[in-house]
């Protein structure tokens, strides 16, 4: 096999549209590994209508979106290859990887993107007590995976855990499945999701209780139920399966294999605007780069990080320049990128920051060398929700570089 110019890791919607980029941008030759049995990532299989705004404007669901991505690859240009895991990049770059397709071998390639996304925190994580079933405790992704390839799941009555935004997305795909939900459980006083989320729940006639967690899962082989904790004592919730939704956690293993440094507040690589990590070649975008933002978004920052790719294949230029440094002060718990580089190589990242506390009449504030340089105002902030600043706000001030915080005060 010849090597090609570029390799991405991941073929969900960032390294799709990162492959689209590298394409556009001039690279001759891609290759697309996925350790999955088909390409596309985890839209493929949730359906219900939501994917893709910010990359295409419009309004489709998970497959769809996926399928137009992969339309916009077909050449014999890219290569896609399935059922192949990277498990480390060494320095060349040069990818690992281990398959049928292609044995256990490496592949070099001037130019490498990780896009391998993020996944939800497993129950065995949550330390959540009770007997282990063996049958009836899954997380979303893998509810909608045996829903999406029609295996029959034996259950009547389920329990979600959680109420982030893909919380609601298991009522879709439990409805499909003629599965109802008997509970949503969230910890918090208040749903995380947006309010219609709260009325479809209504609409569905599917109850929300609140300030409410999951004390003990019954039942030895498969769930018979669960006991919670809520304001008014312990209740016992019959059920056949519970579902844990949400705490998505970045796919990150990979990168801290391939000795990546990570930051601590998203789990995932240090990137600087263009999506460079701290290894020579490698970039990475998509929801790697914290957990989690929509496809669309993680598709905007693959096509960026592609044409920045393409821009570092064609002029081989610095690696990992001097620049300003992002941090998240109180009550931000991420920002991401960290690196704001003093060179150019394409167009910047959105800048992806979310709130860790909520807040009424919120001031948000950049400061830069302990100066307060910039401020904006929000009516209110919810732990979880997206800060409105614009990667050209960043740029003004990150330019004169020195050390940059956000926070909310
Ligand atoms: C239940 C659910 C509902 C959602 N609903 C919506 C919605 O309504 N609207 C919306 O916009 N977004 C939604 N999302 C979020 C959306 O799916 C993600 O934003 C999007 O998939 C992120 O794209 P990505 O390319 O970063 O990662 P992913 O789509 O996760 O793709 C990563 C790919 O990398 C591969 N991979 C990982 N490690 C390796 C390795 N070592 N070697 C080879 N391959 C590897 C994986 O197999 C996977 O295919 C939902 C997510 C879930 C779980």
């Amino acid at each position: 096999m010849t090597n090609p110019d570029a390799i991405v890791i991941g073929s969900g919607p960032a390294g799709l549209a990162a492959a689209i980029s590298l394409r556009q941008g001039g690279a001759s030759s891609v290759l697309i590994l996925d350790r999955d049995d088909s390409a596309g990532g985890l839209p493929r299989f949730c359906a219900h209508p939501g994917f893709g705004w910010e990359y295409t404007r419009r309004l489709e669901g998970g497959p769809r979106f996926v399928a137009r991505l992969l339309a916009q690859l077909e050449t014999d240009a890219v290569r896609i290859a399935t059922s192949t895991t990277a498990i480390a990049v060494h320095p060349g770059p040069e990818v690992e990887i281990v398959g049928p397709r292609f044995g256990h071998t490496r592949i070099a390639a001037p130019v490498v993107v990780l896009a391998t996304g993020a996944r939800e925190r497993p129950r065995s994580a949550r330390l959540v007590p009770g007997r282990r079933p063996e049958f009836g405790v899954l997380n979303t992704g893998q509810l909608q995976q045996m829903v999406a390839r029609r295996i029959p799941t034996g259950v009547k009555r389920a329990v979600v855990v959680g109420s982030e935004h893909v919380a609601f997305s298991v009522l879709a795909t439990a409805r499909k499945a003629g599965i109802s939900i008997a509970a949503i459980l969230e910890d918090g006083a208040r749903i995380r999701s947006y309010p219609p989320a709260e009325w479809l729940a209504r609409l569905l006639g599917t109850r929300i209780l609140l300030k409410t967690r999951i004390e003990e899962i019954l039942g030895r082989e498969r769930v018979e139920g669960v006991v919670v904790r809520c304001p008014t004592g312990a209740l016992t919730v019959p059920c056949e399966m519970v579902v844990f939704t949400g705490e998505f956690v970045p796919d990150s293993v990979l990168a801290r294999d391939s000795g990546l440094m990570i930051d601590p507040a998203t789990a995932g690589p240090i990137v600087d605007q263009y999506g460079r990590t701290s290894v020579p070649g490698v970039f990475a975008a998509g929801n790697l780069l914290r957990a989690i933002e929509s496809s669309g978004w993680s598709a905007i920052e693959g096509a960026r990080i592609g044409l920045a790719a393409a821009r570092h294949l064609r002029s081989a230029g610095r690696w990992r320049p001097s620049g300003a440094t992002l941090t998240n002060g109180r009550g931000v718990s991420y920002v991401v990128p960290q690196i704001w580089a003093d060179d150019e190589i394409g167009s910047f990242l959105p800048i992806s920051l979310r709130a860790s506390l909520d807040h009424n009449r919120a001031q948000i504030r950049i400061v830069r060398n302990d100066e307060v340089e910039w401020r904006g105002r929000m009516q209110s902030m919810r732990i979880g929700r997206r800060l409105p600043i614009s990667s050209d706000t960043i740029d003004a001030l990150a330019r004169r570089g020195g050390e940059i915080r956000i926070d909310i005060a």
